[in-house]
Protein backbone atom coordinates (compact mmCIF):
# COMPACT_ATOMS: atom_id res chain seq x y z
CA UNK A 1 0.00 0.00 0.00
CA UNK A 2 2.99 2.31 0.54
CA UNK A 3 4.83 1.39 -2.29
CA UNK A 4 3.40 4.46 -4.27
CA UNK A 5 3.15 6.70 -1.28
CA UNK A 6 5.27 7.22 1.02
CA UNK A 7 4.73 7.20 4.97
CA UNK A 8 5.15 11.08 5.21
CA UNK A 9 2.20 11.34 2.12
CA UNK A 10 0.31 8.99 3.83
CA UNK A 11 0.54 10.10 7.33
CA UNK A 12 -0.95 13.58 5.78
CA UNK A 13 -3.07 12.23 4.24
CA UNK A 14 -4.88 10.56 7.27
CA UNK A 15 -4.70 13.40 9.19
CA UNK A 16 -6.25 15.37 6.50
CA UNK A 17 -9.20 12.95 6.18
CA UNK A 18 -9.69 12.99 9.68
CA UNK A 19 -9.37 16.87 9.70
CA UNK A 20 -12.64 16.57 7.07
CA UNK A 21 -14.42 13.97 9.25
CA UNK A 22 -14.03 16.38 12.32
CA UNK A 23 -15.78 19.08 9.84
CA UNK A 24 -18.59 16.59 8.93
CA UNK A 25 -19.33 15.96 12.99
CA UNK A 26 -19.02 19.94 13.47
CA UNK A 27 -21.45 20.70 10.95
CA UNK A 28 -23.66 17.76 11.21
CA UNK A 29 -24.29 18.74 14.76
CA UNK A 30 -25.16 22.33 14.17
CA UNK A 31 -27.91 20.47 11.25
CA UNK A 32 -29.11 18.76 13.92
CA UNK A 33 -30.32 21.39 16.03
CA UNK A 34 -33.23 21.92 13.54
CA UNK A 35 -36.01 19.63 12.84
CA UNK A 36 -35.67 20.91 9.13
CA UNK A 37 -32.27 19.76 9.09
CA UNK A 38 -31.96 16.75 11.69
CA UNK A 39 -32.06 14.26 9.39
CA UNK A 40 -29.45 15.83 7.07
CA UNK A 41 -27.68 16.38 10.09
CA UNK A 42 -27.47 12.74 11.02
CA UNK A 43 -26.32 11.94 7.23
CA UNK A 44 -23.09 14.41 7.64
CA UNK A 45 -22.23 12.95 10.41
CA UNK A 46 -22.31 9.36 9.89
CA UNK A 47 -20.33 9.94 6.18
CA UNK A 48 -17.98 11.70 8.86
CA UNK A 49 -17.79 8.66 11.04
CA UNK A 50 -17.44 6.27 8.06
CA UNK A 51 -14.52 8.10 6.46
CA UNK A 52 -12.79 8.13 9.98
CA UNK A 53 -13.12 4.31 10.80
CA UNK A 54 -12.31 3.19 6.89
CA UNK A 55 -8.92 5.62 7.06
CA UNK A 56 -7.77 3.90 10.21
CA UNK A 57 -7.05 1.03 8.46
CA UNK A 58 -4.06 2.94 7.12
CA UNK A 59 -2.52 3.60 10.41
CA UNK A 60 1.42 2.92 10.70
CA UNK A 61 1.37 -0.95 11.84
CA UNK A 62 -1.99 -1.40 11.84
CA UNK A 63 -2.56 -5.11 11.77
CA UNK A 64 -5.37 -7.86 12.94
CA UNK A 65 -7.48 -6.43 9.47
CA UNK A 66 -9.54 -9.91 9.99
CA UNK A 67 -10.19 -9.27 13.28
CA UNK A 68 -11.15 -5.25 13.06
CA UNK A 69 -13.41 -6.36 9.67
CA UNK A 70 -14.98 -8.90 11.71
CA UNK A 71 -15.65 -6.73 14.73
CA UNK A 72 -17.22 -4.13 12.47
CA UNK A 73 -18.80 -6.53 10.54
CA UNK A 74 -20.92 -7.91 14.16
CA UNK A 75 -21.33 -4.11 15.39
CA UNK A 76 -22.79 -3.05 11.98
CA UNK A 77 -25.27 -5.57 11.86
CA UNK A 78 -26.23 -5.46 15.15
CA UNK A 79 -26.82 -1.65 15.56
CA UNK A 80 -28.60 -1.53 11.86
CA UNK A 81 -31.07 -4.57 13.68
CA UNK A 82 -31.88 -3.16 16.81
CA UNK A 83 -31.87 0.76 15.17
CA UNK A 84 -34.46 -0.76 12.77
CA UNK A 85 -36.79 -2.68 15.58
CA UNK A 86 -36.83 -0.56 18.34
CA UNK A 87 -40.09 1.52 19.45
CA UNK A 88 -39.44 5.28 19.70
CA UNK A 89 -40.56 5.07 23.29
CA UNK A 90 -37.71 2.76 24.30
CA UNK A 91 -35.11 4.68 22.19
CA UNK A 92 -33.63 6.04 25.67
CA UNK A 93 -32.43 2.70 26.59
CA UNK A 94 -31.13 2.03 23.16
CA UNK A 95 -28.94 5.19 23.56
CA UNK A 96 -27.73 4.24 27.02
CA UNK A 97 -26.34 0.85 25.40
CA UNK A 98 -24.57 2.12 22.64
CA UNK A 99 -22.97 5.34 24.98
CA UNK A 100 -22.35 2.44 27.27
CA UNK A 101 -20.63 0.54 24.73
CA UNK A 102 -18.32 3.98 23.80
CA UNK A 103 -17.65 4.46 27.19
CA UNK A 104 -16.67 0.72 27.87
CA UNK A 105 -14.51 0.56 24.41
CA UNK A 106 -12.59 3.84 25.89
CA UNK A 107 -11.98 1.98 29.43
CA UNK A 108 -10.73 -1.09 27.30
CA UNK A 109 -8.69 1.10 25.16
CA UNK A 110 -6.90 2.23 28.26
CA UNK A 111 -6.70 -1.38 30.06
CA UNK A 112 -4.74 -2.10 26.99
CA UNK A 113 -2.77 0.82 27.27
CA UNK A 114 -1.91 1.04 31.25
CA UNK A 115 -1.54 -3.11 30.69
CA UNK A 116 1.52 -2.03 28.86
CA UNK A 117 2.63 1.48 29.84
CA UNK A 118 5.92 1.57 28.84
CA UNK A 119 7.23 4.88 26.52
CA UNK A 120 3.58 6.60 27.97
CA UNK A 121 4.58 9.92 29.14
CA UNK A 122 3.13 11.50 32.48
CA UNK A 123 0.50 13.71 31.20
CA UNK A 124 -0.49 10.63 28.88
CA UNK A 125 -0.52 8.36 31.47
CA UNK A 126 -2.76 11.34 33.59
CA UNK A 127 -5.55 10.94 30.73
CA UNK A 128 -5.02 6.77 30.20
CA UNK A 129 -6.23 6.38 33.78
CA UNK A 130 -8.97 9.31 34.00
CA UNK A 131 -10.37 8.26 30.52
CA UNK A 132 -10.37 4.67 31.67
CA UNK A 133 -12.13 5.60 34.84
CA UNK A 134 -14.91 7.96 33.13
CA UNK A 135 -15.04 5.67 30.31
CA UNK A 136 -15.89 2.46 33.44
CA UNK A 137 -18.05 4.32 34.81
CA UNK A 138 -20.09 5.24 31.87
CA UNK A 139 -20.22 1.64 31.15
CA UNK A 140 -21.51 0.31 33.89
CA UNK A 141 -23.56 2.78 34.86
CA UNK A 142 -25.44 3.23 31.33
CA UNK A 143 -25.96 -0.85 31.68
CA UNK A 144 -28.30 -0.03 34.61
CA UNK A 145 -29.62 2.89 33.42
CA UNK A 146 -30.48 0.38 30.35
CA UNK A 147 -31.84 -2.25 32.80
CA UNK A 148 -33.57 0.09 34.76
CA UNK A 149 -35.51 1.84 31.16
CA UNK A 150 -36.19 -2.08 30.21
CA UNK A 151 -37.86 -2.81 33.26
CA UNK A 152 -34.76 -5.96 33.89
CA UNK A 153 -34.10 -4.16 37.48
CA UNK A 154 -37.21 -2.94 38.90
CA UNK A 155 -35.42 -2.05 42.74
CA UNK A 156 -33.86 1.55 43.65
CA UNK A 157 -31.06 0.62 45.59
CA UNK A 158 -31.55 2.94 48.65
CA UNK A 159 -30.10 2.45 52.03
CA UNK A 160 -28.56 5.03 54.96
CA UNK A 161 -25.16 4.95 54.66
CA UNK A 162 -25.55 5.13 50.38
CA UNK A 163 -24.14 8.12 49.74
CA UNK A 164 -21.27 7.18 52.32
CA UNK A 165 -20.43 4.20 50.33
CA UNK A 166 -20.38 5.64 47.48
CA UNK A 167 -18.05 8.29 48.33
CA UNK A 168 -15.88 5.30 49.61
CA UNK A 169 -15.99 3.66 46.44
CA UNK A 170 -15.06 6.84 44.66
CA UNK A 171 -12.44 7.86 46.48
CA UNK A 172 -10.70 3.84 46.29
CA UNK A 173 -11.09 4.26 42.69
CA UNK A 174 -9.45 7.47 42.79
CA UNK A 175 -6.42 6.16 44.76
CA UNK A 176 -5.60 3.35 43.20
CA UNK A 177 -5.56 5.84 39.89
CA UNK A 178 -2.99 7.19 41.70
CA UNK A 179 -1.04 4.42 42.41
CA UNK A 180 -1.09 3.32 39.05
CA UNK A 181 0.33 6.65 38.30
CA UNK A 182 3.32 6.89 41.23
CA UNK A 183 4.06 3.46 41.16
CA UNK A 184 6.97 2.26 38.79
CA UNK A 185 6.10 -1.11 37.26
CA UNK A 186 2.81 -1.43 39.68
CA UNK A 187 1.16 -5.04 39.50
CA UNK A 188 -1.77 -6.23 37.30
CA UNK A 189 -4.24 -6.95 40.56
CA UNK A 190 -3.36 -2.98 40.97
CA UNK A 191 -4.73 -2.41 37.48
CA UNK A 192 -7.38 -4.88 37.73
CA UNK A 193 -8.89 -3.68 41.18
CA UNK A 194 -8.94 0.02 39.51
CA UNK A 195 -11.36 -1.09 36.59
CA UNK A 196 -13.46 -2.92 39.38
CA UNK A 197 -13.54 -0.15 41.24
CA UNK A 198 -14.67 2.41 38.48
CA UNK A 199 -17.16 -0.75 37.33
CA UNK A 200 -18.52 -0.79 41.41
CA UNK A 201 -18.49 3.11 40.85
CA UNK A 202 -21.02 3.04 38.04
CA UNK A 203 -23.38 0.76 39.12
CA UNK A 204 -23.61 2.20 42.41
CA UNK A 205 -24.04 5.77 41.76
CA UNK A 206 -26.94 4.67 39.14
CA UNK A 207 -28.58 2.00 41.44
CA UNK A 208 -30.23 4.92 43.70
CA UNK A 209 -31.66 6.75 40.79
CA UNK A 210 -35.16 7.08 40.13
CA UNK A 211 -36.33 5.03 37.10
CA UNK A 212 -38.06 8.35 35.88
CA UNK A 213 -34.48 10.34 35.89
CA UNK A 214 -32.68 7.93 33.38
CA UNK A 215 -32.78 10.28 30.22
CA UNK A 216 -31.07 12.42 32.31
CA UNK A 217 -28.38 10.22 33.72
CA UNK A 218 -28.49 8.40 30.55
CA UNK A 219 -27.26 12.08 28.76
CA UNK A 220 -24.75 12.76 31.61
CA UNK A 221 -22.98 9.24 31.01
CA UNK A 222 -23.32 10.37 27.02
CA UNK A 223 -20.90 13.13 27.97
CA UNK A 224 -18.52 11.15 30.21
CA UNK A 225 -18.33 8.72 27.13
CA UNK A 226 -17.73 11.84 25.17
CA UNK A 227 -14.66 13.23 27.66
CA UNK A 228 -13.43 9.52 28.11
CA UNK A 229 -12.79 9.13 24.09
CA UNK A 230 -11.38 12.59 23.95
CA UNK A 231 -8.62 10.85 26.51
CA UNK A 232 -7.81 8.43 24.41
CA UNK A 233 -7.99 10.35 21.88
CA UNK A 234 -4.84 12.05 23.19
CA UNK A 235 -3.42 8.52 23.82
CA UNK A 236 -3.47 6.94 20.98
CA UNK A 237 -2.48 10.36 19.10
CA UNK A 238 -5.87 10.65 17.06
CA UNK A 239 -7.05 13.78 16.33
CA UNK A 240 -10.17 11.90 15.51
CA UNK A 241 -11.34 10.77 18.38
CA UNK A 242 -9.83 14.28 20.35
CA UNK A 243 -12.26 16.18 18.13
CA UNK A 244 -15.63 13.58 18.08
CA UNK A 245 -15.03 13.05 21.72
CA UNK A 246 -15.16 16.81 22.87
CA UNK A 247 -18.35 17.57 20.60
CA UNK A 248 -19.96 14.98 22.30
CA UNK A 249 -18.85 15.80 25.76
CA UNK A 250 -19.83 19.41 25.08
CA UNK A 251 -22.97 18.27 23.36
CA UNK A 252 -24.01 15.98 26.22
CA UNK A 253 -23.08 18.49 28.81
CA UNK A 254 -25.42 21.01 27.41
CA UNK A 255 -28.28 18.81 26.67
CA UNK A 256 -27.73 17.26 30.80
CA UNK A 257 -27.89 20.76 31.67
CA UNK A 258 -31.18 21.73 29.49
CA UNK A 259 -32.85 18.63 30.42
CA UNK A 260 -31.84 19.66 34.26
CA UNK A 261 -33.35 23.20 33.93
CA UNK A 262 -36.86 22.34 31.75
CA UNK A 263 -37.31 20.36 35.23
CA UNK A 264 -35.99 23.16 37.18
CA UNK A 265 -33.91 20.81 39.29
CA UNK A 266 -30.23 20.94 39.95
CA UNK A 267 -28.47 17.80 38.80
CA UNK A 268 -27.35 16.78 42.01
CA UNK A 269 -31.18 16.51 42.78
CA UNK A 270 -31.54 14.18 39.73
CA UNK A 271 -28.56 12.14 40.99
CA UNK A 272 -28.93 11.97 44.33
CA UNK A 273 -33.19 12.69 45.47
CA UNK A 274 -34.08 9.35 44.15
CA UNK A 275 -37.27 11.11 41.85
CA UNK A 276 -40.30 9.83 40.76
CA UNK A 277 -39.58 5.93 41.54
CA UNK A 278 -42.55 6.41 44.72
CA UNK A 279 -46.13 7.85 44.53
CA UNK A 280 -45.93 10.77 45.88
CA UNK A 281 -48.90 13.28 46.62
CA UNK A 282 -48.61 16.62 45.41
CA UNK A 283 -52.12 17.60 46.97
CA UNK A 284 -54.33 19.77 45.45
CA UNK A 285 -56.25 17.51 42.70
CA UNK A 286 -59.50 17.43 44.90
CA UNK A 287 -62.42 17.34 42.87
CA UNK A 288 -64.24 15.55 40.33
CA UNK A 289 -63.32 15.28 36.90
CA UNK A 290 -65.55 15.88 34.17
CA UNK A 291 -66.00 13.65 31.40
CA UNK A 292 -66.71 14.82 27.78
CA UNK A 293 -67.86 11.89 24.92
CA UNK A 294 -64.89 12.12 21.77
CA UNK A 295 -67.82 12.96 19.53
CA UNK A 296 -69.22 16.06 21.43
CA UNK A 297 -65.15 16.91 21.85
CA UNK A 298 -64.68 17.16 18.03
CA UNK A 299 -68.04 19.57 18.00
CA UNK A 300 -66.50 21.45 20.46
CA UNK A 301 -63.34 22.24 17.99
CA UNK A 302 -64.83 22.14 15.03
CA UNK A 303 -66.38 25.37 15.90
CA UNK A 304 -63.87 26.92 17.20
CA UNK A 305 -61.22 29.82 16.00
CA UNK A 306 -58.29 28.66 17.82
CA UNK A 307 -56.83 25.18 19.14
CA UNK A 308 -53.71 24.20 20.74
CA UNK A 309 -52.59 20.57 20.72
CA UNK A 310 -50.40 19.63 23.54
CA UNK A 311 -48.83 16.16 23.00
CA UNK A 312 -47.28 14.09 25.74
CA UNK A 313 -46.05 10.71 26.96
CA UNK A 314 -49.17 8.92 26.14
CA UNK A 315 -49.56 10.61 23.02
CA UNK A 316 -46.47 8.18 22.43
CA UNK A 317 -47.16 5.22 23.73
CA UNK A 318 -50.84 4.84 21.80
CA UNK A 319 -48.99 6.03 18.69
CA UNK A 320 -51.32 8.33 18.19
CA UNK A 321 -49.36 11.00 16.01
CA UNK A 322 -50.92 9.92 12.77
CA UNK A 323 -54.48 9.65 13.21
CA UNK A 324 -54.34 13.13 15.30
CA UNK A 325 -52.34 14.69 12.81
CA UNK A 326 -55.46 13.54 10.08
CA UNK A 327 -57.76 15.38 12.45
CA UNK A 328 -55.99 18.72 12.89
CA UNK A 329 -55.86 18.59 8.88
CA UNK A 330 -59.67 18.06 9.49
CA UNK A 331 -59.98 21.33 11.71
CA UNK A 332 -57.86 23.29 9.16
CA UNK A 333 -59.91 22.72 6.24
CA UNK A 334 -62.67 24.11 8.01
CA UNK A 335 -60.16 27.54 9.00
CA UNK A 336 -59.63 26.22 12.98
CA UNK A 337 -56.18 27.97 13.47
CA UNK A 338 -54.46 24.72 15.13
CA UNK A 339 -50.61 24.88 16.71
CA UNK A 340 -48.76 22.54 18.55
CA UNK A 341 -47.07 23.42 22.18
CA UNK A 342 -44.17 21.21 23.37
CA UNK A 343 -42.76 21.11 26.25
CA UNK A 344 -39.11 20.58 26.52
CA UNK A 345 -39.34 17.33 28.62
CA UNK A 346 -42.27 16.18 26.93
CA UNK A 347 -42.23 12.35 26.48
CA UNK A 348 -39.01 10.73 27.49
CA UNK A 349 -36.46 12.41 25.56
CA UNK A 350 -34.80 15.60 24.51
CA UNK A 351 -37.06 16.24 21.04
CA UNK A 352 -39.30 12.93 21.35
CA UNK A 353 -42.93 14.90 20.34
CA UNK A 354 -40.79 16.85 17.39
CA UNK A 355 -39.55 13.13 16.12
CA UNK A 356 -43.39 12.08 16.80
CA UNK A 357 -45.00 14.86 14.97
CA UNK A 358 -42.35 14.86 11.97
CA UNK A 359 -43.23 11.31 11.65
CA UNK A 360 -46.62 11.66 10.92
CA UNK A 361 -45.65 15.14 8.65
CA UNK A 362 -47.02 18.06 10.68
CA UNK A 363 -45.34 20.71 9.32
CA UNK A 364 -42.71 22.76 11.38
CA UNK A 365 -44.35 26.01 11.25
CA UNK A 366 -46.82 24.48 13.36
CA UNK A 367 -44.87 23.31 16.14
CA UNK A 368 -43.94 25.82 18.79
CA UNK A 369 -41.82 25.87 21.94
CA UNK A 370 -42.66 26.63 25.25
CA UNK A 371 -41.53 30.48 25.19
CA UNK A 372 -43.35 31.03 21.72
CA UNK A 373 -46.84 29.44 22.73
CA UNK A 374 -47.13 30.35 26.44
CA UNK A 375 -48.81 33.69 25.93
CA UNK A 376 -51.18 32.31 23.57
CA UNK A 377 -53.23 29.93 25.57
CA UNK A 378 -55.07 33.20 26.77
CA UNK A 379 -56.95 33.47 23.46
CA UNK A 380 -57.17 29.56 22.68
CA UNK A 381 -60.65 28.49 22.45
CA UNK A 382 -59.73 25.03 23.41
CA UNK A 383 -56.49 23.52 24.47
CA UNK A 384 -56.54 19.66 23.28
CA UNK A 385 -54.08 17.94 26.05
CA UNK A 386 -53.06 14.39 24.64
CA UNK A 387 -51.27 12.05 26.45
CA UNK A 388 -49.84 14.87 28.71
CA UNK A 389 -49.98 15.41 32.67
CA UNK A 390 -46.76 16.79 34.18
CA UNK A 391 -45.75 19.30 31.01
CA UNK A 392 -49.22 20.80 32.14
CA UNK A 393 -49.37 20.49 36.09
CA UNK A 394 -50.53 24.08 36.91
CA UNK A 395 -49.30 22.99 40.58
CA UNK A 396 -45.62 23.66 39.14
CA UNK A 397 -46.59 26.90 39.07
CA UNK A 398 -49.03 27.54 42.04
CA UNK A 399 -47.95 25.27 44.85
CA UNK A 400 -44.42 25.51 46.47
CA UNK A 401 -44.58 22.68 48.23
CA UNK A 402 -45.19 20.39 45.11
CA UNK A 403 -42.17 18.06 44.32
CA UNK A 404 -42.89 19.98 40.47
CA UNK A 405 -42.72 23.44 41.80
CA UNK A 406 -40.97 25.52 39.75
CA UNK A 407 -40.61 23.73 36.67
CA UNK A 408 -42.00 25.65 33.44
CA UNK A 409 -45.08 24.24 32.33
CA UNK A 410 -47.25 24.79 29.41
CA UNK A 411 -50.31 27.01 30.10
CA UNK A 412 -53.08 24.70 29.02
CA UNK A 413 -55.09 25.87 32.00
CA UNK A 414 -55.29 29.26 30.72
CA UNK A 415 -57.21 28.46 27.62
CA UNK A 416 -61.11 28.83 27.52
CA UNK A 417 -61.94 25.15 27.36
CA UNK A 418 -59.33 22.40 28.00
CA UNK A 419 -59.95 18.74 27.03
CA UNK A 420 -57.47 16.16 28.37
CA UNK A 421 -57.24 12.88 26.68
CA UNK A 422 -55.91 9.70 28.84
CA UNK A 423 -56.63 6.51 29.51
CA UNK A 424 -57.81 7.29 33.13
CA UNK A 425 -57.07 9.38 36.36
CA UNK A 426 -53.22 6.93 36.26
CA UNK A 427 -50.95 10.47 37.45
CA UNK A 428 -47.75 11.26 34.99
CA UNK A 429 -43.96 10.39 35.15
CA UNK A 430 -43.42 12.29 38.28
CA UNK A 431 -46.61 10.53 40.46
CA UNK A 432 -47.78 13.77 41.52
CA UNK A 433 -51.67 14.74 40.99
CA UNK A 434 -52.84 17.44 38.33
CA UNK A 435 -55.47 19.93 39.66
CA UNK A 436 -56.10 20.58 35.98
CA UNK A 437 -58.06 17.71 35.40
CA UNK A 438 -60.29 18.75 38.00
CA UNK A 439 -60.71 22.51 37.03
CA UNK A 440 -63.70 24.35 36.00
CA UNK A 441 -63.15 24.78 32.55
CA UNK A 442 -61.84 21.21 31.90
CA UNK A 443 -63.42 17.96 30.40
CA UNK A 444 -61.50 14.86 30.49
CA UNK A 445 -61.84 12.51 27.27
CA UNK A 446 -61.34 8.82 28.74
CA UNK A 447 -59.65 6.35 26.49
CA UNK A 448 -55.94 5.23 24.50
CA UNK A 449 -54.86 8.42 22.30
CA UNK A 450 -55.15 6.40 19.51
CA UNK A 451 -58.50 5.01 19.85
CA UNK A 452 -59.55 9.00 21.01
CA UNK A 453 -58.28 10.49 18.02
CA UNK A 454 -59.70 8.41 15.88
CA UNK A 455 -63.39 9.03 17.29
CA UNK A 456 -62.51 12.76 16.92
CA UNK A 457 -61.76 12.31 13.78
CA UNK A 458 -65.17 10.24 12.92
CA UNK A 459 -66.69 13.08 15.14
CA UNK A 460 -65.36 15.10 12.54
CA UNK A 461 -66.40 13.60 9.43
CA UNK A 462 -69.27 13.18 10.64
CA UNK A 463 -70.01 16.63 10.18
CA UNK A 464 -69.57 16.35 6.84
P1 LIG B 1 -46.41 12.23 31.81
O1 LIG B 1 -45.59 11.01 31.98
O2 LIG B 1 -46.41 13.24 32.88
O3 LIG B 1 -47.94 11.80 31.59
C1 LIG B 1 -48.30 10.97 30.56
C2 LIG B 1 -49.79 10.71 30.68
O4 LIG B 1 -50.14 9.97 29.53
C3 LIG B 1 -50.16 9.89 31.90
O5 LIG B 1 -50.83 10.68 32.85
C4 LIG B 1 -51.06 8.76 31.35
O6 LIG B 1 -52.30 8.79 32.02
C5 LIG B 1 -51.23 9.13 29.89
N1 LIG B 1 -51.15 7.96 28.99
C6 LIG B 1 -50.32 6.91 29.05
N2 LIG B 1 -50.57 6.05 28.08
C7 LIG B 1 -51.61 6.57 27.38
C8 LIG B 1 -52.33 6.12 26.26
N3 LIG B 1 -52.06 4.96 25.63
N4 LIG B 1 -53.34 6.91 25.79
C9 LIG B 1 -53.65 8.08 26.41
N5 LIG B 1 -52.99 8.53 27.49
C10 LIG B 1 -51.98 7.78 27.97
O7 LIG B 1 -46.00 12.84 30.40
P2 LIG B 1 -45.59 14.31 29.97
O8 LIG B 1 -45.17 14.17 28.55
O9 LIG B 1 -46.62 15.30 30.33
O10 LIG B 1 -44.35 14.66 30.88
C11 LIG B 1 -43.09 14.05 30.71
C12 LIG B 1 -42.50 13.72 32.05
O11 LIG B 1 -41.29 12.99 31.83
C13 LIG B 1 -42.13 14.96 32.85
O12 LIG B 1 -42.36 14.72 34.22
C14 LIG B 1 -40.64 15.09 32.59
O13 LIG B 1 -39.98 15.75 33.64
C15 LIG B 1 -40.24 13.63 32.52
N6 LIG B 1 -38.99 13.43 31.83
C16 LIG B 1 -38.86 13.78 30.53
C17 LIG B 1 -37.65 13.68 29.90
C18 LIG B 1 -37.49 14.15 28.50
O14 LIG B 1 -36.34 14.33 28.09
N7 LIG B 1 -38.56 14.32 27.75
C19 LIG B 1 -36.48 13.13 30.56
C20 LIG B 1 -36.73 12.75 31.93
C21 LIG B 1 -37.94 12.91 32.50
P3 LIG B 1 -53.21 7.46 32.08
O15 LIG B 1 -52.38 6.41 32.68
O16 LIG B 1 -54.39 7.85 32.89
O17 LIG B 1 -53.58 7.15 30.66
Amino acid sequence: MTEWLSRDTLDFLIQAVYFVAAVLFIVGLKQMASPVTARRGVIWAGVGMLLAVLVTFFWQDMGNFALMLAALAIGSVMAWITAKRVAMTDMPQMVAVYNGMGGGAAAAIAAIELYNPGELGYVILVLAILGGMIGAVAFSGSMVAFAKLQGLVQKTLRFPGLQLLNALIFLATIGTGLALLLMEGYPGELLVAFFALALLAGITLTMPIGGADMPVVISLYNALTGLAVAFKGFVLDNAAMIIAGTVVGAAGMLLTHLMAKAMNRPLSNVLFAGFGDTEMEGGGAEGTMKAIDPSDAAIMMAYSEKVIIVPGYGLAVAQAQHKLWEFCERLGERDVEVKFAIHPVAGRMPGHMNVLLAEAGVPYDMIFDLEEINSEFEEADVALVIGANDVVNPDARNKKDSPIFGMPILNADKARNTLVVKRGRGTGFSGVQNPLFVADNTQMVFGDAQEVANKLLQGLKSLG
